[in-house]
């Protein structure tokens, strides 16, 4: 069972809120009784249940590992807002897959309008799935889903050096795997990923001139933005052996 730890000691650590509740209520879990901890640091701790008081549970580190799980490469996805529960499901497959983070777009065609308190409700909801999607995947990092974004803000929460790429349905001739050929080794790749109703043509433009993003195509069938999401970022991790 692993846990998300809540507060790190020297030889141990506690369990807080939800994770003590469902290490007590739901699993069960006494004294003696063995789990894993996380911290997302990218290290994970083999642990035993010392003590289950009101508020928190103590547990004693036995071991510590770093294990190799996440992506070697930094793949940001940043997608348009679409309806319903679309972005729930890229967010939880994404963290499955390694994706290092998440960034919601407002774009011109996107249906879905979120706004202020709304907006941050949802995030809030977002990194959850995220949270449970990387404890569940055996993740040792959750990815951190960033604040809603508008096209001028995007740049602030872009990796440094990054290289970004916009899979867009009217790019026929470059495909990703040529341009991914074509990057270094340690380069952070975001993906920009359209809403149901695509980019507006100056969206995209707006893109190349200030991102210096590069279009690329995903073949020659329109994939909903969902699948897109998620063979774009297969493809990336793929590609650097994530
Ligand atoms: N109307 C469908 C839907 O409801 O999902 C299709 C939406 S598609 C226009 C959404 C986004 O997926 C596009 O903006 C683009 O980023 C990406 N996309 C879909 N098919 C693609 C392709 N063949 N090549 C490149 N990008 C593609």
């Amino acid at each position: 069972h692993r846990f998300k730890i809540t507060e790190m000691g020297n030889r141990a650590f506690w369990l807080r809120g939800k994770e003590r509740e469902h290490l007590v209520r739901v699993l069960r879990l006494g004294p003696g009784d063995r789990l894993i901890g996380f911290d997302n640091s990218g290290g994970e701790w083999l642990a035993e249940v010392a003590e289950i008081a009101e508020e928190s549970v103590t547990c004693v580190i036995v071991a510590e590992s770093r294990p190799d799980v996440e992506a070697h490469r930094e793949v940001v996805l940043a997608a348009g807002l679409t309806k319903g529960e679309k972005l729930e499901w890229v967010i939880q497959k994404g963290t499955e897959l390694g994706m290092r983070s998440f960034i919601p777009l407002r774009t011109k065609r996107s249906v879905l309008r979120l706004e202020g308190g709304k907006a941050r409700e949802r995030v809030e909801r977002w990194q959850k799935i995220a949270a449970e999607a990387a404890k569940q995947s055996g993740r040792v990092q959750e990815p951190r889903v960033r604040a809603v974004s508008d096209w001028a803000e995007l740049p602030e929460s872009l990796p440094r050096g990054c290289q970004c790429l916009i899979p867009y349905e009217a790019e026929r001739v470059r495909g990703l795997k040529s341009v991914l050929n074509t990057l270094e080794r340690g380069r952070s790749v975001v993906l920009l990923i359209g809403p149901e109703g695509g980019f507006d043509p100056a969206e995209v433009a707006w893109a190349e001139d200030h991102l210096q993003a590069i279009r690329v195509s995903l073949g020659p069938r329109i994939l909903r933005a969902e699948t897109a999401a998620l063979a774009a970022l297969t493809m990336v991790l793929a590609d650097s052996g994530d």
